[in-house]
């Protein structure tokens, strides 16, 4: 438990953690973490929106938001 405390604690001066568009590789949001660290998701773009389902990719997205 103490370790996500660290994480907080430490990360305030540094995002190292980048969340990139995995369809334009555009950033979406630097993430505070112990680490660089890489995320891949999709942008706001309705481009990248529809590749994003032609590619099916979307579906564990929205298992992850219905399992709550
Ligand atoms: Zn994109």
């Amino acid at each position: 438990m103490s370790y996500i405390h660290q994480v907080k604690v430490k990360s305030v001066q540094n995002d190292l953690g980048v969340i990139l568009c995995k369809h334009c590789n555009a950033v979406i949001a630097t993430l505070p973490t112990n680490g660089v660290k890489k995320f891949y998701n999709v942008c706001s773009s309705p481009e990248c929106a529809e590749k994003d389902k032609r590619e099916g990719a979307g579906v564990q997205k929205e298992e992850s938001l219905k399992s709550r």
